[in-house]
């Protein structure tokens, strides 16, 4: 029987490169994306075509509600999830001094609320089985910190609060829970920055380049196979040793 991975905010980007990394290797995939476009359905054909089944969950992940339905139609199509990857996430840069409360909580409850709920719901399940892999997709700044993103690093810091103490709640269950922190990774995300700023930020990179999603799903899938099974509560950079 096939192992089924669910990943949220798998529309585009690095979740999507993790949906794609994750069927190669033999998952069956669960892609959340909070709406179906027609891009994720190609993602899904694609996904079908490594003989694996593909099922796209719409939903929000700040939302519980969402996280519920997301948990529950997934466990309704597969009957089971051996690996979840929180990787749903935003950014909404700006110094402290502009930004409004309401800047500041949207990020955290998309980034950290986010992997809270969808956590909360998968792990009841992998703990009835005994046993799971959740991986949350941190981030160097929730490490290093950084100058207009206050909230997105405490957001990405507070998963890695999160996933060590889950490591220790959940190891019991043989439930193994790591993160990875990307550092600069070529997706919309970080597409947004104008030229010269991406060109600063490569030069502060000792393998001077930007890193790829599928350089982030590799070590994803290395997280998800048997060949980690004795690591857990770790933080694994992705990050051409931007943070040292
Ligand atoms: P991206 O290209 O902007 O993709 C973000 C994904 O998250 C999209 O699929 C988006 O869906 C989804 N998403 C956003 N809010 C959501 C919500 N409430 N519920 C469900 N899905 C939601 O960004 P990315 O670079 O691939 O980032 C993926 C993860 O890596 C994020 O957690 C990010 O913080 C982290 N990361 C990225 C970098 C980097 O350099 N790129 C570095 C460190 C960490 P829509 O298509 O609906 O918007």
């Amino acid at each position: 029987m096939s192992k089924v991975a669910l990943i949220t905010g798998a529309s585009r980007g690095i979740g999507k490169q993790i949906a794609i990394t994750l069927a190669k290797n033999g998952f069956d995939i669960a892609l959340n994306c909070r709406k179906e476009t027609d891009s994720v359905i190609e993602t899904k054909r694609e996904i079908e075509e490594y003989k694996v089944k593909c099922l796209i969950v719409e939903g929000d992940v700040s939302k519980y509600e969402d996280s519920e339905s997301i948990t529950k139609k997934t466990v309704d199509e597969f009957g089971k999830i051996d690996v979840l990857v929180n990787n749903a996430g935003i950014t909404n840069d700006m110094l402290l001094i502009r930004m409004k409360q309401e800047d500041f909580i949207n990020v955290i409850n998309t980034n950290l609320v986010g992997t809270f709920n969808m956590t909360k719901n998968v792990a009841s399940y992998m703990m009835k089985a005994k046993s799971g892999r959740i991986i949350n997709v941190s981030s160097v700044v929730g490490i290093s910190g950084n100058a207009g993103q206050s909230n997105y690093s405490a957001s990405k810091a507070g998963i890695i609060g999160f996933t060590k103490s889950l490591a220790k709640e959940l190891a019991g269950r043989n439930i193994l829970v790591n993160a990875v922190a990307p550092g600069f990774i070529q997706t919309d995300m970080t597409n947004i920055l104008k030229d010269e700023v991406k060109e600063k930020i490569v030069q502060q990179i000792p393998l001077k380049r930007e890193g790829t999603a599928e350089e982030v799903a590799n070590v994803v899938k290395f997280l998800a196979s048997d060949d980690s099974s004795y690591i857990t509560g770790q933080v694994i950079q992705i990050d051409g040793g931007m943070l040292m």
